[in-house]
């Protein structure tokens, strides 16, 4: 059930619109995928507004399928998800994004901290904080450059998202909620729940110049999160008119074609860490 397993059913292809042989066939395919290495990460940068610096990058997934080419993830996330392949999938994805930005403050830039998405089944993984907690350790990488990107269906088991996220916070990750002001969270969960940061979601940004709803959306949500202490960043930043507005409503940082498309690991270096400023 799409509810349960966390799939944002307004995002992704749903499930029940693909055939059932094609769905099992694409479940094959993830299945080798894996140690095929199809998969491949993409960054993209996160701009904070008041310095024009780059401070953070959150990492994308990709399958180059050898014969059907570059699959969407929103197409093979749900197929993922449902078969429960994504928990070594996203485990790979964590620890490539992890390397790479340890590499990176290895090789001498700025640190920056990488944004990674967790689906609701890694997220309810039993001792997913210590897992994590001895990779960052045995690898080297300070806790405080990895924030993990969370929706708000995953905080529906309240008891459980709150275990789940106190351990994490513990540990010294960054804890952000993903696509906020689409789910479901109620404003005494927010309250409540140990987090760090809401990303608005792209709905709202990409029309903010054009539907005044969507201009109240966004101010509101900025300043609920100024209220509560959380850092704010909107997603899907696409022109200077939308910029210009989410700085008059201090939001603290954007994400969006505007400053880049999310990009390979090594154009990422070219292009934004030797020189930091946008
Ligand atoms: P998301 O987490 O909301 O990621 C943002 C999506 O918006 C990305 O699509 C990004 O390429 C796109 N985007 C960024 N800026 C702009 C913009 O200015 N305009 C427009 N139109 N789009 C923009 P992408 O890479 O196709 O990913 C889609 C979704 O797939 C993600 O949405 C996320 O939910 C999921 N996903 C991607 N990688 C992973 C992963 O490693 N693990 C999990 N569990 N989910 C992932
Ligand atoms: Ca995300
Ligand atoms: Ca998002
Ligand atoms: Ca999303």
């Amino acid at each position: 059930n799409a509810k349960e397993q966390g799939v944002d059913i307004r995002r992704y292809v749903p499930l029940m619109q693909m055939k059932a042989a094609e769905r099992l066939k694409m479940e094959n395919d993830l299945r080798r995928a894996l140690e095929r290495d199809e998969f491949y990460l993409e960054y993209q940068p996160q701009v904070q507004l008041s310095t024009k610096e780059l401070v953070g990058m959150e990492a994308l997934l990709r399958w180059q399928h050898p014969k059907r080419g570059l699959v969407s993830p929103v197409e093979f996330i749900p197929v993922a998800e449902e078969s429960g392949l994504i928990v070594p999938i996203g485990e790979w994805v964590l620890t490539t994004a992890c390397r790479q930005n340890k590499e990176w403050q290895t090789a001498g830039y700025r640190p920056i901290c990488v944004s990674v998405n967790l689906s609701m089944r890694q997220f309810l993984q039993p001792n997913l904080a210590g897992k994590i907690g001895e990779f960052l350790k045995r690898i080297g990488l300070d806790p405080c450059y990895v924030d993990l990107e969370i929706t708000e269906s995953m905080t529906l088991d309240k008891e459980k998202a709150f275990e789940q996220l106190k351990r994490l916070k513990e540990l010294g990750v960054f804890i952000s909620i993903d696509d906020f002001g689409t789910g479901y969270s109620s404003l005494h969960y927010l309250k409540n729940m140990p987090i760090d940061r809401l990303k608005i979601d792209r709905s709202f940004v990409s029309e903010v110049m054009e539907d005044s709803n969507n201009a109240a959306i966004v101010s509101t949500i900025t300043s609920m999160a100024h209220h509560l202490k959380l850092k704010v960043t909107a997603e899907g930043v696409e022109n200077e008119d939308q910029l210009q507005f989410l700085r008059q409503q201090r939001c603290h940082e954007a994400q969006g074609y505007f400053f880049s498309k999310p990009v390979r690991a090594q154009e990422f270096e070219n292009i934004f860490l030797k020189s930091a400023t946008f």
